[in-house]
């Protein structure tokens, strides 16, 4: 006992609800060392005591054996006294003040599970909520921390014998697992129809999965949330799915049981794979295959499938029943929140699904299935959700306790504490009031489950945004708006652990600029604290203002007006003749005596009024369709850009003029829409370059940072990134959140920090 020393260890990070303190007690054990260990609210403190060098080797250990769920962030060392303990234990939970410990997201069944889940000599065989320390939900089931069942929806199921001795047992797998459970003593799968009757069957999963067969939607209860359902291959479920539920041509996400099923419908390179098996199992967009099975209406006109591998037990059950694919996509109302309430689920969707696969454990929160994509070899968010929240974004700098917004569309919010960003799932667009709910209760939740209280609160400049609003109407806080420009660069830059200053390249759909005008092809001078505008395409009006996003066509005339004047109707153009000559003399009113036209210099409409110029399409479904389709269209290889400039002087001007011109040159001489796209790209790809060398020569600034939603286009994306490198540039972009307004609410939570140190 001499030779015995003691210490103890706070270890802080994910760290709850992975096995971590199973693996403590089983390294301990394997060096022979007394002690015990405890969750705490801020993690796990361990009390070793035994001989200084095995301590070490348990030290060494705790950082490389350590569970594949766990992420330790930081380990202090306490001295303790040696008192001659005789075993090591693992301690009940210890609630301190300080509730800071990090919260694993929900991650996909294991492969130990899954092993179980099919055998049929297992207890748990075929049970669809079988779940371990190294699986199940987390986020999504939890109230409260610490993470211990009391505090999770599972609170209401009481476990039978076999199941707690698993729990009790600190060599078991399940050893605390807090959603631990079976068919005894857990929570039960029923089918139900439309309204809600009861249908009875021995196995209501392979009932459902004969539905969805025959052509039925079902409304499948999830982890954060509900799906619809309904078999890709057939054409009429998929249609019928895409008129009750309003959604007019926005894609529609898959579910396959393998990897070799997506391959039947879409190409999966090598690099795809690990994405499409992480424990996150995002949604990930892989391009169509020419020939394949699936049905066209689960993605027109669209170059890509979305297809994620399940992730619950319920669905590889159900994907057992032999389908390619499932349509899965989020259980709502186009707009609407997703439905995760079994109530709610069915007076929403009962006009859309024809039988209802529920169950009888809570969702706490919302959490939507989160999409990924590859670019110039990067993964890339497009949504940052269900796998990934709450895990935070490190930062540089400590950051104290802030509170930001968000924007308006595919809102998030982030909540800040220490050196760490918590950016929470997706909220979706602002634009109603069940949207605005889910907002302020995600709010609540975030706060209470990582017991932070904001101090200062950072919002949008946009007066008549929900997440403005809610910001203004709080009391007795700090306030700080950011400019939603300078938040994208920002957010941009946080996440890469920059300082600044840097030239931000800030390419985005619609942002409220600091004059009021609608902002969105900036090129900015930025540090975290402030901007300059160095360079912004020139103002256009947007005649209808919201109506000019959903008709390109009507941008299209902005820009044509603004190239040519009324000189434009001379033109031999097909959108001329596409739109009747009526509507097009009242956008002409509208432009030039600034009727209801707000001025943008937004390139995502540049986008618009291309695509729309180029005959993609004069009306959209959703937000960005016809630059989407533009991106698509496009053929490689053009090495001829369109003509541009821009002008000299204090903020400089890039004119439109002589891009539209080249546009509507081609389009009269039937050059073909995929060679325009490519050369509108390959135009903006030299533009912005030159900008940058030509900003680099003055300021010295050798960093770029890219941000803002249209980079979302893999073309401009990479075109850009290459085309800086070349030039020696140093250039930042988007990997941790998304580049659109889902990763907003990171920048204006370091915009704030900065301006309050100040
Ligand atoms: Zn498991
Ligand atoms: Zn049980
Ligand atoms: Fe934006």
């Amino acid at each position: 006992m001499n030779n015995h020393t003691a210490k103890r260890l706070e270890v802080e990070g994910i760290v709850q609800g992975v096995g971590f303190r199973p693996f403590v007690y089983r390294l301990a054990g394997e060096h022979g060392i007394r002690g015990e260990v405890a969750n705490t609210s801020s993690g796990v403190t361990i009390l070793l005591e035994g001989i200084e060098k095995d301590i070490e080797a348990f030290e060494k250990g705790l950082y490389e054996k350590a569970p594949p769920l766990a992420r330790i962030t930081s380990v202090s060392e306490y001295p303790e006294r040696v008192t001659g303990r005789s075993a090591f234990s693992i301690k009940k939970s210890r609630g301190t003040e300080e509730k800071s410990t990090l919260i694993s997201p929900d991650v996909c069944i294991c492969e130990d599970c899954l092993d179980e889940l099919l055998d049929p000599s297992d207890r748990r065989y075929r049970y669809p909520f079988i779940n371990c320390t190294n699986c199940g939900p987390r986020y999504t089931i939890i109230d409260d921390v610490p993470y211990d069942r009391p505090h999770t929806s599972m609170k209401s199921f009481r476990m039978c014998r076999e199941c707690q001795a698993e729990y009790d047992d600190p060599g078991n797998r399940r050893f605390h697992a807090q959603p631990n459970a079976c068919a005894q003593c857990g929570p039960r799968v029923t089918l139900h129809d439309s309204r809600r009757k009861k249908i009875t069957s021995k196995d209501p999963i392979r009932k459902a999965a004969l539905l969805l067969r025959e052509g039925h939607i079902l409304a499948i209860k999830g982890i954060g949330g509900f799906h619809l359902a309904a078999d890709a291959e057939n054409d009429q479920a998929v249609l019928r799915l895409r008129k009750r539920k309003h959604r007019g041509e926005k894609p529609l996400a898959l579910m396959s049981l393998t990897t070799d099923d997506i391959r039947r419908y879409a190409i999966v390179e090598e690099a795809d794979e690990p994405l499409l098996t992480s424990h996150q199992r995002p949604i990930v967009l892989l391009e169509k295959r020419e020939f394949h099975p699936i049905s066209e209406q689960v993605a027109p006109r669209n170059r890509t499938f979305g297809a994620m591998l399940p992730y619950t037990p319920l669905h590889y059950l159900l994907l057992h029943c032999g389908f390619t694919a499932l349509v899965m996509t989020s259980g709502n109302m186009s707009e609407e929140p997703i439905a995760i309430d079994n109530d709610d689920a069915f007076l929403r969707l009962s006009g859309i699904a024809d039988y209802f696969l529920i169950h009888d454990r809570d969702i706490y929160l919302r959490s939507d299935d989160s999409i990924v994509r590859r670019s110039d070899g990067v993964t890339r968010f497009i949504r940052r959700s269900r796998g990934y929240v709450p895990t935070p974004v490190f930062l540089k700098q400590d950051m104290g306790r802030i509170l930001a917004c968000g924007a308006e569309l595919k809102n998030t919010i982030c909540l800040t504490r220490e050196n760490k960003a918590f950016l929470s799932q997706h909220i979706g667009d602002l634009e109603n009031l069940e949207a605005y709910d889910f907002f302020c209760s995600t709010i609540e939740h975030m706060k209470r489950i990582l017991h932070i209280e904001p101090e200062i609160l950072a919002h949008d400049g946009h007066p008549d945004y929900l997440s403005t609003r809610y910001a203004l109407e709080q009391q007795g806080i700090e306030k700080v708006q950011v400019q939603h420009h300078h938040a994208h660069i920002v957010s941009c830059m946080a996440e890469n652990l920059l300082e600044g200053p840097v030239i931000g390249l800030s390419l985005d759909g619609t942002g409220f600029g600091s004059d009021g005008a609608v902002w969105g092809g900036e090129v900015l001078l930025a540090d975290h604290h402030c901007f300059t505008r160095k360079a912004h395409l020139d103002y256009v009006p947007m005649p209808g203002g919201e109506a000019a996003i959903k008709e390109p066509w009507r941008m299209a005339i902005s820009y044509l007006y603004n190239a040519f004047g009324h000189a434009f109707k001379d033109l031999d153009l097909p959108l001329l003749t596409q739109i009747e000559g009526h509507k097009i003399e009242v956008m002409v009113e509208m432009i030039s005596k600034g009727i209801n036209a707000p001025n943008t210099s937004s390139l995502g409409r540049l986008f618009d009024g291309v695509a729309a110029l180029a005959g993609i399409r004069n009306h959209v479904h959703y937000e960005g369709q016809a630059a989407i389709e533009l991106e698509m269209t496009a053929e490689n290889g053009t090495e001829k850009p369109y003509d541009y400039e821009w002008t000299r002087g204090e903020v400089q001007k890039i004119l439109t003029a002589p891009i539209i011109a080249g546009v509507a040159r081609d389009m009269e001489n039937g050059v073909r829409p995929s060679l325009i796209s490519a050369r509108f790209h390959l135009t903006l790809i030299r533009l912005f370059k030159e900008l940058c060398e030509e900003t680099r020569a003055e300021t010295g600034l050798n960093r770029v940072a890219l941000s803002g939603g249209v980079f979302q286009n893999a073309i401009l994306l990479t075109g850009l990134i290459h085309g800086l490198k070349e030039s020696n540039f140093q250039v930042f972009s988007h990997q941790l959140v998304p580049t659109n307004d889902g990763g907003i609410s990171l920048g204006q939570a370091v915009v704030a920090a900065a301006v309050a140190r100040k």
